[in-house]
Order: C-alpha cells, then sequence, then structure tokens
C-alpha cells in the first residue's frame, strides 16, 4: 500500500462547535486536511441517520495512521507480529516448563559423598548437593541465568 499522505497525522482541534473534525497531516503550521470525519451518516439498510462520535473516530483514525508508519501492509504485518508473539510466548512456556523440568531433576543423579555414603548429586556436573555444582557446571548456569531472564526460576 503507498501513495496515501506521509505520517505522521494529527486531529486539528481548532474547531467551531458542531464542524466536523479534521484529521490533517503536515504539521500544525503547514498541514493540509486529509479527511473530515462525520458526525453522522445515513444508512441505507436502516433508511435513517446514524449519530457517531467524530471526535473519537478522528483520534481512532490518526493513532491507527501513526502506528502503522512504515508498513507496506499493515493488517498483513500486524498479522505476523501477532503471529510472533503468540510463538514467543509459546517459546516461553516451553521454556519455563524445562527449566522446571531441570530444577526437578537437578539434584537426582546418585552419587557417592566425600563421607562415603550413598547421595544425590547434579545430574550434570555429578557433584553432591553439599558441595554444589562445579563453576563450569552447565546446568547450574542454565538454571542461574534462567532466574536472571525472569523465569520465577530460582538458581
Ligand atoms: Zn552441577
Amino acid at each position: 500500500m503507498s501513495g496515501y499522505t506521509k505520517e505522521p497525522w494529527h486531529v486539528h482541534h481548532d474547531i467551531d462547535a458542531g464542524e466536523w473534525p479534521m484529521v490533517m497531516a503536515g504539521g500544525v503550521v503547514a498541514g493540509v486536511i486529509v479527511a473530515n470525519v462525520n458526525p453522522t451518516s445515513f444508512n441505507c439498510v436502516t433508511g435513517g441517520y446514524v449519530e457517531m462520535p467524530p471526535a473519537a473516530n478522528a483520534a481512532r483514525i490518526v493513532a491507527c495512521v501513526n502506528a502503522c508508519a512504515g508498513m507496506d501492509d499493515p493488517a498483513a504485518e500486524i498479522d505476523r507480529l501477532r503471529a510472533r508473539i503468540a510463538d514467543l510466548i509459546r517459546q516461553a512456556a516451553i521454556g519455563r516448563l524445562a527449566v522446571l523440568a531441570l530444577r526437578a531433576l537437578e539434584w537426582s543423579r546418585p552419587v557417592i559423598d566425600r563421607n562415603g555414603f550413598l547421595g544425590k548429586g547434579c545430574i550434570e556436573c555429578g557433584r553432591d548437593r553439599a558441595r554444589g555444582h562445579t563453576d563450569k557446571c552447565e546446568l547450574a548456569a542454565i538454571l542461574r541465568d534462567s532466574a536472571d531472564a525472569g523465569m520465577g526460576v530460582e538458581s
């Protein structure tokens, strides 16, 4: 979509009561009128006039046009963005579940502790729980990073 008047657009507020709000482009001083927003419209189906909120409609037009500045096909781009957000939310949920699973399994590896007793150790580095992870334990790093990322899982 191209060929339309360049953004940003704005609502011209300096109008007398009863006048139609104007949607303008090109700045407050050197602006041009893009559209007059109707306060009423004839409805061909019902045969009557319908009143509308012209100031709110003008504000809506301006907000949508300015928010879509630079988009060749706003509807398609917004659809893509919504799909991407949904995908990111799914991935975050999967990531959180993975972190919770790792957290549950973290200390489930059977190990012999330093006193010679059977105990539980890290499934990654093998250290017993009392000693904690090695400095190079990748599982410890993952759990620490996930907590830093605000996944609600403490390291
Ligand atoms: Zn470890």
